[in-house]
C-alpha cells in the first residue's frame, strides 16, 4: 500500500468515496425491548472515574450537545452508526471500522466498549451487539461509543494478528504514519479513547485456549478494583501494564480499562456473552448511566495476584480432568498426557492452590505446551 494511493486520511475519506457517510437512525425498533430495563431511580455516582486526572472528560459543566466522532455528528438521545475508514483494500473500496454510538440525551460519562483487537477474538461481538440493541438513548445518561471490529483484518482472515503480522495489542498508542497496526491503533486512540473516561475491551482466550470469565485490570487502582467488582465476573486478576496494549497506554492518560476475557478464539461462548453483558450493564448502572435491571451480584469477584500456566512435560495427548472454573488443590490431578500406541501416562498436577481460570482446547499438546491456567485466589 502506498501512501500516494491514499487520498484521504481516516476520517476523511476522498472526493470519489465516502466510507463515513453512513447510516443515522433514531433508536425506535429496539424501545419496547429497553423498557423492561428502566423501572427506579438510577443510584450510584453520575460522574467519572479517574475524573480528576481524565483529559477530555465530559463530566464538567459544559453544555450537552452533540458530539464528533470521525466524520459524523451524533446528537443527544439518538443511536448514530458511522465508519471510521482506515485503508483501501486492494479493490480500491475501503476498509472500515464499524462504530455505534449511544449518545444520551442528558449529560454523562462517555464510556467505550470495543471488541475484536485480536482479529480471531469474536465473543465481544454478541456483547456489544445486545448492549447496542438493548440502550435506550432517550434514557441513557452520557455517552457509549461501541466499536464491535476493530481489527476488521484479522477478522475476516480469522486471524489474532494484522496482516503486517504485527499484534495490535502491542501496538498502541501508535502513529500516523507507522505500520498499518500502528495506524490502526492510532485511529483508535485519535476517535474512541480521546475524551473517554473508561473503556471495556473484549477478549477471549487466544486460539487453542478457552478462559473462565474474567476481568484482567489494575486491582491496585480502588477506582478501577471498584467497578470490577461492580463488573462481576467469577474472577478478577490483577495484571500488570503491558507495554503497547490498549490498556496501558489509556492507563498513562488517566482511563482505566476493564480487560474482559471469556471463552475461546473463534468461538462463541454462552456463559462468556452473559457474563460480559451484565458486566458493562452493572459497570453503566453504577456510573448512573443507565438502569440494568439486574439483581446485584450475589458472590463477589475472587481476587487474584498471581496466576500460573501448567505446561505438558512431554508430547502426547492431553485429557483434562478438571472443568473450567474450578478450585484446585495442591498436588489435584488436573490432566493426563498418555501416547496413543502404549500404555504410558503422565498425571499431570497442580503445583498450587487455586482456581481454573484458562485451559487448552487441544488434544495434541506438545512438551512445554500451557495447558492449564491457575490463579491463586487472594
Ligand atoms: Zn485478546
Amino acid at each position: 500500500m502506498s501512501k500516494a494511493s491514499e487520498p484521504g486520511k481516516p476520517g476523511k475519506p476522498g472526493k470519489t468515496s465516502k466510507p463515513g457517510k453512513t447510516t443515522k437512525s433514531a433508536k425506535s425498533a429496539v424501545s419496547a425491548k429497553s423498557a423492561k430495563t428502566a423501572q427506579s431511580p438510577t443510584p450510584g455516582r453520575p460522574d467519572l472515574p479517574g475524573k480528576t486526572t481524565r483529559p477530555g472528560a465530559t463530566g464538567g459543566r459544559e453544555k450537552w450537545g452533540p458530539i464528533s466522532i470521525g466524520p459524523i455528528m451524533a446528537r443527544p438521545g439518538e443511536l448514530t452508526r458511522l465508519e471510521l475508514p482506515f485503508s483501501r483494500l486492494a479493490t480500491g473500496t475501503w476498509a472500515s471500522i464499524p462504530v455505534a454510538v449511544l449518545h444520551g440525551k442528558r449529560r454523562g460519562p462517555r464510556v467505550w466498549v470495543n471488541a475484536v483487537v485480536h482479529g480471531d477474538e469474536l465473543n465481544g461481538i454478541p456483547i456489544i451487539r445486545e448492549l447496542v440493541n438493548d440502550i435506550e438513548p432517550s434514557r441513557l445518561k452520557g455517552t457509549v461509543i461501541a466499536v464491535p471490529v476493530v481489527n476488521v483484518f484479522g477478522l475476516i482472515k480469522e486471524s489474532r494478528y494484522l496482516p503486517d503480522r504485527r499484534d495490535l495489542n502491542r501496538s498502541f498508542p501508535g502513529s500516523e504514519r507507522g505500520s498499518m497496526a500502528s495506524q490502526l491503533a492510532h485511529l483508535f486512540m485519535t476517535h474512541i479513547v480521546a475524551g473517554s473516561s473508561l473503556g471495556f475491551d473484549l477478549h477471549t482466550g487466544s486460539d487453542g485456549r478457552t478462559n473462565l470469565p474474567q476481568i484482567r485490570c489494575d486491582l491496585e487502582d480502588p477506582v478501577t478494583a471498584e467497578y470490577a467488582d461492580v463488573f462481576g465476573a467469577p474472577l478478577n486478576l490483577h495484571a500488570p501494564l503491558r507495554g503497547g496494549s490498549l490498556r496501558a497506554t489509556a492507563a498513562k492518560m488517566g482511563i482505566p480499562v476493564l480487560v474482559y476475557e471469556g471463552g475461546e478464539a473463534l468461538r462463541f461462548n454462552r456463559e462468556a456473552f452473559r457474563v460480559g453483558y451484565e458486566g458493562v450493564r452493572r459497570v453503566l448502572e453504577r456510573l448512573g448511566m443507565y438502569e440494568s435491571g439486574l439483581p446485584p451480584v450475589t458472590n463477589s469477584p475472587a481476587r487474584s495476584h498471581a496466576s500460573q500456566w501448567v505446561r505438558a512435560r512431554r508430547s502426547g495427548l492431553c485429557q483434562l480432568t478438571v472443568r473450567i472454573g474450578a478450585s484446585v488443590k495442591r498436588g489435584d490431578r488436573i490432566a493426563v498426557i498418555y501416547d496413543a500406541a502404549t500404555q504410558w501416562e503422565s498425571v499431570i498436577r497442580a503445583k498450587v492452590d487455586g482456581m481454573i481460570i484458562g485451559m487448552t482446547r487441544v488434544a495434541v499438546v506438545h512438551r512445554g505446551d500451557a495447558i492449564v491456567h491457575i490463579a491463586s485466589v487472594d
